[in-house]
């Protein structure tokens, strides 16, 4: 039997070996996926126990997705440019480091019916979902991004950074404030949210980003946060006729990429969407 897994700290409500562990069963692959509570002085040992002919790979998360790229003996593209992976595949004893959240929002997105080339992006937070999401946007040649975050040097530093990667499409950031938000959002065909405003749990549960006033059914509306399913920003953005994506896809889609790099087996993208959709659901009866 092989091992995959998730890297985090902490980790007990990740979802990822619920709808993985179903992928891997559907297909009759013989390997066991398992949360791993790792610390940062822990990590490198770790990540050396992966090269072990037993180990496909593992997924990264917070707060190891930059540390990681340390112990990589080979970077795709996509983790060159920016700088984080949420996968490592063990190729032959060769770590080899991935990052298919841009891959998930995109392919979250196009499985809606929402063609991003020639979008007008506003993107709320300048962390490592809004570094995936722009990169995103950037390769299916968005029209324009706006990068929106309170705290400006961060977004400003992203817009940099990114900018260098390629010339389109046009990619600025603005301060958090009611009118340059409701400037941005009057012409813009796609809201993302990539802070956890919304999140189960989180500070700022039960909110949403923006007042909804500023919605209108020429939007869709993208929120990066999974749980709950349906976020107060969808819901508001529902009623105001806009078209709704939830994060989930993106999860679910990160990990069918992941997966396929695992296996080089087609993910049973319909399985894993059901096995994630019921995790929640059971993650809610758990708290
Ligand atoms: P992160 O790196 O910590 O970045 C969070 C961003 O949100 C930062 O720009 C932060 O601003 C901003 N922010 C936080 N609280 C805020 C508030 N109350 N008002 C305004 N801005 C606020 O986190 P991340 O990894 O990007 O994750 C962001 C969300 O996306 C999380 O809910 C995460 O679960 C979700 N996510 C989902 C997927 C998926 O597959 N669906 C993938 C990755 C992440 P400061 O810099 O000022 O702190």
């Amino acid at each position: 039997m092989k091992h995959v897994g998730v890297l985090g700290y902490p980790i007990k409500h990740s979802i990822s070996p619920l709808f993985q562990q179903a992928a891997l069963d559907e297909r009759g692959i013989d390997a066991r996926y398992e949360r791993f509570e790792v610390s940062d002085s822990e990590l490198p040992a770790f990540l050396e126990t992966v090269r072990n002919d037993e180990w496909l790979g593992v997924n990264i998360t917070i707060p190891h997705k930059e540390a990681a790229l340390t112990y990589m003996d080979q970077l795709s593209t996509e983790v060159r440019s920016i700088g984080a992976l949420n996968t490592v595949v063990n190729d032959r004893s060769v770590l080899v480091g991935a990052n298919t959240d841009i891959g998930g929002f995109l392919n979250a997105l196009e499985s809606q019916g929402h063609s991003v080339g020639g979008s007008r992006a506003v993107v709320l937070g300048s962390g490592g979902a809004a570094r995936a999401v722009v990169a995103g946007l950037q390769d299916a040649e968005a029209e324009f991004v706006v990068v929106v975050s309170r705290t400006f040097g961060r977004a400003q530093a992203l817009v940099t950074s990114l900018t260098r990667r390629g010339a389109r499409p046009v990619v600025v950031a603005v301060d958090w404030d009611e009118a340059g938000l409701r400037t941005a959002l009057r012409q813009a065909t796609l809201l993302v949210n990539a802070t956890p405003i919304g999140m189960r749990g989180g500070g700022a549960e039960g909110k949403s980003p923006v007042s909804t006033g500023m919605l209108h059914r020429e939007l869709t509306v993208f929120d990066a946060v999974y749980n709950p399913t349906y976020t107060p920003l969808l819901r508001d953005a529902r009623e105001a006729g806009a078209t709704t994506i939830s994060g989930l896809d993106m999860l679910v889609y990160q990990g069918a990429e992941a997966f396929e790099l695992w296996t080089g087996v087609e993910a049973p993208i319909e399985t894993m969407m059901a096995a994630a959709r019921e995790a929640l659901e059971g993650w809610k009866a758990h708290v």
